[in-house]
C-alpha cells in the first residue's frame, strides 16, 4: 500500500510530487507548499502532497500543447489500443488501488472496488468507441445545390484541463481522461489534494500503457492550482467536477477565452416511494442512495418522499436498517459505511446538521458508531422526519450521512416536492406500476432517473445534470463529443 512513493521519513509516510510533466516528476519548488494526506479511519497523517507553482502549471499546459498535434493525428484505432492497455493495467493494479482508497478515504472494500471497476469499464468503453472509425471519419453531406459538396467532421477540441474532487477519485478521473484521450485531446489533470495517491498511480499506468510523454500531465494542489489551470490561455476546454460554488468560478475563468466547459456539480436528489412499492426494496435503495460513501455522493438521494399509506411501515423498516449499519474502518467484518473524507468535511456536515436542528428539523433516528471509530472522521447517519420546505437540510447539498423524509398523498404532490430544487442531477422512483413509472420518468427534472434500481452506472449511459447540477454530459457518445468540435466544409470545383 502506497509503497511506490518516495518515503519522506522513518515513519514510512510518503511524499507525492508537485507535478508530473511530460513523464518527469517535479517536487515543489516553493519549499513547504503542500498539504498532509490523512487516513480517514484513523485521522492520522500518512503522507504529504506537494503543490505545484505557477511555473509548473504553465509548463504542464505547454507540454500538453506541444504533443497535441502528434496525439490527435494518431488514428483513433491506435489511441484505442492505448486505452485498452490502460484498462488491462488498471485490472492488474486493482487490489493495490482499492487498498489505497480504503487507506486514504476509509471506503469499505466494496465501495473502493466499485470505484476501480467503474474506471476500468470506462477505459474499455472508450477503447471500443475508438475501434469504430465511423465516429471519427469525415461524413459527406447531401446538399440541395448539386454543384457543391459538404463534409462534416468531429475533431479534438485541443488541450483539456481536468479538475476533479475527492469522493470517487478513480472513476471521476477516468470519466474525463478516457474520452479526452479517445477524442485526441491532450490533458492536464488536477486531482483533489486530499485523495491524489490513486491518480499518481494512474499516471504511472498511463506511461506503462504507452501514452506518450506530455499527453497526460498532472499538477497537484488545491483551489489556487485549479484556478491557475482554468485561467491558462492555452487551455481549450475545462472539464470540472465539484461543488456548484467552485463550478461558477471555473465558468467565469473559462469565459475570458471562450473555453469549452463541462461542469458536473452538486445535487439534492429525490427518492420517491409510491404506495405500491416493495417496501423492503425501497428501504435498501434509500439506505444505498443516502449513505453509500457516507453520503458523500453528488447523486445522494437525500430527499426521500414516501406515500402516506406506507410511511409508517417504511420508517420502521428504514430505522431498523439504519441502526443495523456497521459504521467502521474498512477492514472491519461486514462494514457498511466508512468515515467522511476529512476533519473539515465532518465539521462542515455537523455544522449543517446543527443549523437544521436549530431551525426546527427533528432527528427521527440515527445510526450507531462502532467502538473502532473513535480516532477517524466518522459520523453517525441521521434521518430527519418531515423538515420544513425551507430547512437547510431539505434545500442544501449536505454531502454527508444526513437524509430527510417527507410524506405525500398524490403523484403530482410527489413530483412537485422532488422538483422543488434548483439542482437536477438524478432521481429514483420505487413503484410496481409501469404507467406511473413512465409518468415520473417524464416529469422529474433530473439528468438520470432510476426506476426500482440501485444507482447503476454504465459507461454507455450519460451522466450530468440540469440547473445548478451542471452543464454538459459525461460518459456515452456525448462524453466523447464533449472533447470534440464539430467542423464543416462546403466546396465546389475550382
Ligand atoms: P470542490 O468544488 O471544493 O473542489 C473540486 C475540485 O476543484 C478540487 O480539485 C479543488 O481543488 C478544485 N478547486 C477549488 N477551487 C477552485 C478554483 N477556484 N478553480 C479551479 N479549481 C478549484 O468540491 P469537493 O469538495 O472536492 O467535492 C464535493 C463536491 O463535488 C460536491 O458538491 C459534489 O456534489 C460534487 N461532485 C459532483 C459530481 C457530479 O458528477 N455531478 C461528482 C462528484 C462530486
Amino acid at each position: 500500500m502506497l509503497t511506490q512513493f518516495e518515503n519522506r521519513s522513518d515513519d514510512g509516510s510518503f511524499m507525492l510530487p508537485a507535478a508530473t510533466i511530460a513523464g518527469t516528476r517535479y517536487g515543489a519548488s516553493n519549499r513547504g507548499a503542500g498539504n498532509a494526506i490523512h487516513n480517514a479511519s484513523t485521522g492520522k497523517a500518512i503522507g504529504w502532497q506537494e503543490h505545484a507553482d505557477a511555473t509548473q502549471v504553465d509548463a504542464a499546459v505547454r507540454a500538453a500543447h506541444a504533443t497535441l498535434d502528434a496525439w490527435r493525428n494518431q488514428t483513433p484505432a491506435s489511441r484505442g489500443k492505448v486505452l485498452r492497455k490502460i484498462a488491462e493495467l488498471l485490472e492488474a493494479a486493482r487490489a493495490n488501488l482499492s487498498a489505497m482508497q480504503q487507506q486514504v478515504s476509509g471506503k469499505p472494500p466494496l465501495e473502493a472496488d466499485t470505484d476501480v471497476s467503474d474506471a476500468i469499464a470506462t477505459f474499455s468503453y472508450y477503447a471500443d468507441l475508438c475501434a469504430d472509425a465511423s465516429l471519427f471519419d469525415a461524413e459527406t453531406l447531401t446538399l440541395p445545390d448539386p454543384g457543391v459538396t459538404g463534409e462534416r467532421q468531429y475533431e479534438a477540441v485541443g488541450v483539456a484541463a481536468l479538475i476533479v474532487p475527492w469522493n470517487f477519485p478513480m472513476v471521476t478521473t477516468a470519466w474525463k481522461i478516457a474520452p479526452a484521450l479517445a477524442a485526441g485531446c491532450t490533458v492536464v489533470l488536477k486531482p483533489s489534494e486530499f485523495t491524489s495517491p490513486v491518480e499518481h498511480v494512474l499516471a504511472g499506468i498511463m506511461t506503462d500503457a504507452g501514452v506518450p510523454d506530455g499527453v497526460v500531465n498532472l499538477v497537484n494542489g488545491g483551489g489556487e492550482v485549479g484556478a491557475l489551470l482554468a485561467a491558462h490561455p492555452l487551455i481549450d476546454k475545462i472539464s470540472f467536477t465539484g461543488s456548484t460554488a467552485v463550478g461558477r468560478k471555473v465558468m467565469q475563468a473559462a469565459a475570458q477565452d471562450m473555453k469549452r466547459v463541462t461542469l458536473e456539480l452538486g445535487g439534492k436528489s429525490a427518492l420517491i416511494v409510491r404506495a405500491d412499492a416493495d417496501i423492503e426494496h425501497a428501504v435498501a435503495l434509500a439506505v444505498g442512495g443516502a449513505f453509500t460513501n457516507a453520503g458523500q455522493m453528488c447523486s445522494a438521494t437525500s430527499r426521500i418522499i414516501v406515500h402516506d399509506d406506507v410511511y409508517r411501515k417504511f420508517m420502521a423498516a428504514f430505522e431498523t436498517a439504519v441502526r443495523a449499519l456497521v459504521i467502521a474502518p474498512p477492514q472491519t467484518k461486514n462494514v457498511s459505511m466508512g468515515p467522511l473524507v476529512s476533519h473539515a468535511q465532518r465539521a462542515r456536515v455537523a455544522a449543517l446538521l446543527e443549523q437544521g436542528i436549530r431551525d426546527g428539523a427533528r432527528v427521527a433516528f440515527s445510526g450507531a458508531l462502532d467502538s473502532a471509530c473513535a480516532e477517524g472522521f466518522f459520523m453517525a447517519p441521521a434521518v430527519i422526519a418531515e423538515p420544513d420546505a425551507g430547512n437547510v437540510l431539505w434545500t442544501d447539498e449536505v454531502f454527508g450521512p444526513v437524509a430527510c423524509v417527507k410524506s405525500f398523498r398524490t403523484d403530482d404532490e410527489a413530483i412537485a416536492l422532488a422538483n422543488d430544487t434548483r439542482y437536477g442531477l438524478v432521481a429514483t422512483v420505487v413503484t410496481r406500476d409501469e404507467d406511473a413509472a413512465h409518468r415520473y420518468r417524464r416529469a422529474l427534472r433530473a439528468g438520470l432517473v432510476w426506476i426500482n434500481t440501485p444507482q447503476l452506472i454504465f459507461p454507455q449511459v450519460c451522466w450530468g445534470g440540469l440547473g445548478l447540477s451542471g452543464i454538459g454530459r459525461e460518459l456515452g457518445l456525448a462524453g466523447l463529443r464533449s472533447y470534440q468540435e464539430l467542423r464543416h466544409s462546403v466546396a465546389q470545383r475550382g
